[in-house]
């Protein structure tokens, strides 16, 4: 942890410079209509700087220098071990520049410093270090043929790969891209979100530090889906990675089949079941990992465990235990290292947030916990972590996707019912269950339709498991070798003996 106080971030805040215009080949440049939007802190409302609006001709400009670094083989034909030393240089420099980058991210998006520092960077840069270590021990395949036969199977890179991501993880969730889709020798186009653009931006340079060929990782920040659009639509992306919410996720396949059928890749939204057995081992412990299931991140977490399903015969019980966990969980000023909710990313998710506790009040939910904005005369967006009790799960605050710190509590009778209700939605992205019996615990989890399943803790993982989504949360998986799936071709040859 950082002996850093917040009037050490916030004079460290004045001091940073802001680099907001796009990177192809190796240089920051305008975008080519010159165009820009302001990039506003969620902490304060400050405009921190002002970023490319890039669009088609910027996209046009991208893709061409990544094909053209791509066929020139210097670096999707080096040989695995040297594209491994290079990115493992890449995650040494995200390390050396942990602060900086940290404070990128919280100043842009409004997480804790603490949160940036301790989860966000690091992460990020296991997950490039990771995938470096790993390209230099993977093998190709020799099929079972008869003797005077010889078949292999090989992995390629599939070529230009545009990686579109969301904004409440920036860093981390553009390094769970960059990390197999490098190391396996393709180019990138990353296009990060408008509404946290700063850190992908930077670490563009870092790359280059590290010895990544110019061309190889170019950045296209935006304003709305302008650029994205683009990249998806276009004739020479051969494949597109995405993280963010389903409804552009099931755009995006349109994109794809209206131009060359590239492969598309999709990490989506969830409603995750967090439920609690009358067995559970420590209800204390549960109460607080439901806590921190909605509150960590703001809430705005893909995974987040916004629906917590308690069997009937605790619930009386359980419930103020939660309501008490939460009062750990207090939004604060994110420069200060004590603070660990955060300020939500922008106004239009406060008032999407603060929309659906609303809609909690008109569909009869038991508001017994925050419910309001806070910290107004700062010029910030911040909301109380809020649990409405009392919900089934028809309503608002049980369907759909809130990506904000509301919690809704929802009864059941027994086993059958809770994998009923926690199936009981579109998304499939993951899953808590709280048992201490062994058998249950197998069964429900073989039950619940999600990518991730986690018994008696909550949002566990770590670069060596696959994470994605079931259902209408997603397509592929980030993360492990199976993510290097998502970034290779397979080809069989066959020789005549
Ligand atoms: P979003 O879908 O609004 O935007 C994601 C990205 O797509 C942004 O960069 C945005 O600019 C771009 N975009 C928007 N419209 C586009 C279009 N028509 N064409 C091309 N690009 C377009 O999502 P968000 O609000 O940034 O992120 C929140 C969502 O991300 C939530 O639904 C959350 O669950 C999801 N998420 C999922 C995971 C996962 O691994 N499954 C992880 C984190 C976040």
């Amino acid at each position: 942890m950082t002996s850093l106080t917040r009037t050490d971030w916030e004079q460290r805040s004045k001091a940073l410079k802001i680099e907001g215009r796009a990177f192809i080949h190796g240089e920051y440049r305008d975008a080519a209509s010159g165009a820009t939007f302001d990039c506003i802190s969620p902490v304060d409302g400050r405009v921190l700087g002002v970023v490319a609006s890039c669009d088609s001709a910027d996209a046009e400009a991208a893709v061409s220098v990544a094909r053209a670094v791509f066929e020139s083989g210097v670096w999707s034909r080096l040989a695995p071990v040297k594209r491994k030393e290079a990115m493992i240089r890449f995650a040494d420099l995200l390390d050396a520049n942990a602060e900086e980058l940290a404070l990128l991210e919280t100043l842009d998006m409004g997480k804790p410093i603490s949160d940036s520092l301790s989860i966000d960077v690091p992460a990020a840069s296991r997950a490039i270090r990771w995938s470096g270590e790993a390209i230099d021990k993977i093998y190709d395949e020799v099929a079972a043929t008869p003797h005077d036969e010889l078949g292999l199977v090989t992995r390629e890179p599939v070529g230009v790969v545009a990686a579109i991501v969301p904004w409440n993880f920036p860093l981390l969730m553009t390094c769970w891209k960059l990390g197999p889709a490098l190391a396996t020798g393709n180019s990138v186009i990353l296009k990060p979100s408008e509404k946290s653009p700063l850190t992908g931006i930077r670490i563009a340079q870092l790359a280059i530090e590290a010895g990544i060929p110019a061309g190889v990782l170019n950045v296209l920040p935006g304003f709305g889906h302008t650029v994205g659009k683009a990249l998806a639509l276009h004739m020479d992306v051969d494949t597109l990675v995405f993280t963010g919410s389903t409804k552009v996720a099931k755009q995006l396949m349109i994109y794809a089949g209206e131009s060359n059928m590239k492969r598309v890749w999709l990490e989506a939204g969830g409603k995750s079941p967090n439920i609690v057995f009358a067995d559970a081992p420590d209800l204390k412990a549960a109460a607080e990992g439901a806590a921190g299931a909605i509150a960590f991140n703001q809430g705005e977490v893909c995974t987040a465990g916004s629906r917590l399903l308690v069997q009937n015969s605790i619930k009386d019980k359980f419930v103020p235990m939660v309501i008490e966990a939460l009062k750990a969980w207090k939004p604060g000023n994110p420069l200060d290292p004590a603070t660990n909710v955060g300020a939500l990313v922008d106004s239009v998710q406060m008032n999407q947030v603060l929309k659906y506790i609303q809609a909690g009040h008109d569909d009869g939910a038991k508001l017994v916990a925050g419910g309001a904005q806070v910290l107004e005369e700062t010029g910030g967006t911040y909301v109380q972590p809020t649990i409405f009790d009392g919900v089934n799960n028809a309503m608002r605050i049980a369907k759909e996707e809130i990506f904000g710190p509301v919690l809704a509590v929802i009864g059941f009778e027994d086993e059958a019912e809770a994998v009923a209700i926690a199936n009981d939605t579109i998304y499939g992205l993951a899953a808590g269950i709280w048992t201490d019996n062994l058998s249950r615990a197998h069964r429900v989890a073989r039950a619940v339709r999600a990518g991730s399943v986690w018994i008696n803790q909550y949002d566990m993982g770590d670069m060596t498991a696959p994470f994605g989504g079931f259902k209408q949360s997603g397509n592929g998986r980030d993360k492990s070798l199976h993510a290097f799936d998502k970034y290779t071709e397979l080809k069989a040859t066959w020789f005549k003996l």
